[in-house]
């Protein structure tokens, strides 16, 4: 088993969702669906009742900071109780994108912990040249997670790992031109690893141009074998592992 810990593989993303969905399944890939925003979450939730290898994450993102209404947080708050919601995501904070607005994004990013909080669950964690506020406003919330398309210092990692938090991996290795996080990576132990796609987002080299989808996980663990001196499957293994632990996520 392969679990791909954060992609967009829902109809309003990709008009084609179900069959991915599919052909993920035909090879054993378990996807975590990330919603944004009200339409995505129902979006997600309904696709991880129809497939068994859909698991939901819910949550509202920093780009809809404006636009959320008390109606929405008690709708996600509803939602949350379903039985295939593993975690509390995408959330977090985006600095690089919006400067404006920095107090309604860590106002939303708070109520989205608070709700991880009361139903016990994990958290996806979104974060661009934001590094700081982010693990402050985590640190005061008994929450763990993912740090999704981890991009920061390997001293940065280290403060997460102590909060409970696991680095997601994902096509920016495959770069050519990121070599900082290369080297990053090197300095975290796989044991605090997660590999993720974002699709349809973050296209590994290879596949440069199209739209990511979770089959291309592949290249994202041939990378990280490569980089760290080990296997395909012990990397497989070993996330999997991890993402398992993390997400509560059973075989069957
Ligand atoms: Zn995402």
């Amino acid at each position: 088993m392969i679990i791909d810990t954060h992609c967009h593989i829902y109809r309003s993303e990709m008009e084609n969702a179900d069959e991915i969905i599919k052909e993920a399944a035909k090879n054993d890939i378990h996807l975590i669906l990330n919603g944004t925003d009200p339409q995505s979450n129902e979006e997600v939730l309904e696709l991880s009742k129809r497939y068994e290898n859909v698991h939901a994450a819910l949550g509202y993102f920093y780009s809809f900071a404006e636009e959320i209404t008390d109606e929405d947080i008690s709708l996600l708050d509803n939602q949350l109780e379903n039985n295939e919601v593993i975690a509390v995501g995408e959330i977090g904070i985006d600095y690089y994108h919006r400067k404006d607005n920095r107090d309604k994004q860590k106002e939303l990013f708070e109520k989205m912990l608070d709700l991880a909080e009361k139903h016990d669950l994990p958290v996806i964690v979104h974060c661009r040249k934001a590094m700081q506020d982010t693990y402050d406003i985590l640190k005061k919330h008994d929450v763990m997670g993912s740090m999704h398309c981890y991009q920061g210092s390997a001293e940065m990692a280290q403060e997460f790992v102590k909060l409970g938090f696991y680095m997601g991996i994902g096509g920016p290795i495959t770069h050519n031109n990121n070599k900082k996080i290369r080297k990053t990576l090197k300095k975290i132990d796989i044991s605090h690893m997660l590999v993720e796609t974002d699709s349809p987002y973050l296209t590994p080299e290879e596949k440069r141009g199209e739209k990511n989808t979770p089959l291309n996980l592949k290249y994202i663990i041939r990378k990280l074998a490569e980089e760290l001196d080990m296997t395909e499957s012990q990397i497989m293994e070993i996330t999997a592992e991890n993402a398992k632990k993390l997400f509560k996520i059973k075989e069957h």
